[in-house]
């Protein structure tokens, strides 16, 4: 697909339709599209791709709030073609089971099954990251437990491979039934071969035919800078390895980020607080302020007021495409002494004085203000 069509669009649906609305319009193309129902129309094999395409991140609460954000960048690797659309077919064929039947592995070509043994399937974890990692960037090793594939049989799961007589290689069977919706080809994974479209006469001792076995494995993960909690990364072929040799599924990655004792992010932008002797908000000075990434001098003007909220450019975090850095605010408390030294009250009265005289009571009075 050249350019993209609004998933929201191809759906017919409203920007603020519920996840039940969406799907109702999705089953509607479904059956109208389905490959199975238009034997070589192209146009209908890319109407129902589409479909499938926009249910998927439609109907995900996460890829719809990035793609409200982002358009289809957002939601790119996530539900964009290829193997991660196939991917993405299987979630809703069993969503839809009542309808297609089980296990419909999304391959058109006119009809025809796939051929080939299956994918493996998509891995799923979540990732920690601090706001220093979202700020910098990070590689983080991750253990996690997979189905890689047999050393011992090169993941062909033995010798003597012959094609299943009952599926003749596809993997599935299909029955033709005839159903309220018109006649609906039903697709149901071969019993024989378990999907696999093949058979092994000699099966290999280490798999036991699979060509995989389950093993743990560390992999880097690199988290680009910017990340947030509705980001997912997706690291192809890093999932399972598919059984007999077939390609591996994706490793997807939930972003999860952790609570910052000092920092509330907002978006690219942060915001702290510190609290400030009040000599130095009344003569002006420099203070030390923490930032994401070391401290930093801070300006203060003469005659700054209690709860200014001040701004360090570029001391935010970084957008996920890397063009610039958020501010950082800080907000001042004046700090009131509560612990003085007998030459302090001493000072202070003194000043007390001279305030009376220079500025006789005026600022103690204040217009009604707003409490927030
Ligand atoms: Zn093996
Ligand atoms: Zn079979």
């Amino acid at each position: 697909m050249a350019s993209k069509r609004d998933y929201y669009e191809i759906l017919s649906v409203t920007k603020d339709a519920d996840t039940g609305a969406i799907k109702a319009s999705y089953k509607k193309l479904a059956i109208k599209y389905h490959p199975d129902k238009n034997p070589g129309d192209k146009e209908a094999e890319e109407r129902f791709k589409e479909a499938a395409e926009a249910y998927g991140v439609l109907c995900d609460e996460k890829k719809r709030a990035q793609y409200d954000r982002f358009g289809h960048a957002g939601v790119q690797g996530g539900a964009g073609g290829g193997a991660e659309g196939f991917s993405n077919f299987e979630d809703i064929f069993s969503a839809f089971g009542d309808i297609f039947g089980g296990n419909f592995t999304g391959r058109q070509g006119g009809g025809r099954g796939r051929s080939g043994p299956p994918r493996g399937q998509d891995l799923q974890i979540s990732l920690t990251v601090t706001l220093p990692d979202v700020s910098a960037g990070v590689t983080k090793k991750v253990k996690l437990k997979r189905y890689n594939k047999c050393g011992t049989c090169a993941g062909q799961g033995g010798t003597g491979k012959q094609v299943c007589n009952v599926c003749a290689g596809q993997g599935q069977v299909r029955q033709v039934q005839s159903s309220f919706f018109g006649q609906i080809v039903n697709v149901t994974t071969c019993p024989e071969c378990q999907g696999i479209g093949s058979l092994i006469k000699a099966k290999c001792a280490n798999c036991h035919g699979g060509g995989r076995i389950q093993e743990e494995v560390t992999l880097s993960i690199d988290v680009p800078p910017g990340v947030e909690e509705t980001n997912y990364l997706t690291l192809r072929g890093e999932g399972h390895a598919g059984p007999q040799g077939g390609p591996s599924g994706d490793l997807i990655v939930a972003i999860k980020e952790a609570e910052d004792d000092f920092f509330e992010r907002r978006g690219v932008d942060l915001y702290s607080q510190v609290e400030v002797p009040y000599t130095t908000v009344a003569l002006g000075g420099d203070i030390r302020v923490r930032t994401i990434d070391g401290e930093v001098d801070l300006k203060i003007p003469s005659g700054t007021q209690s709860e200014k909220l001040m701004r360090l450019k570029s001391k935010g975090l970084p957008d996920i495409n890397g063009h610039q850095r958020g501010s950082q605010y800080v907000k001042l408390h004046v700090h009131t002494p509560d612990n003085l030294s007998a030459r302090e009250i001493e000072v202070l009265r003194e000043l007390e004085k001279v305030q009376e005289q220079d500025h006789p009571k005026s600022f103690f009075q204040k217009a009604k203000t707003f409490f927030t």
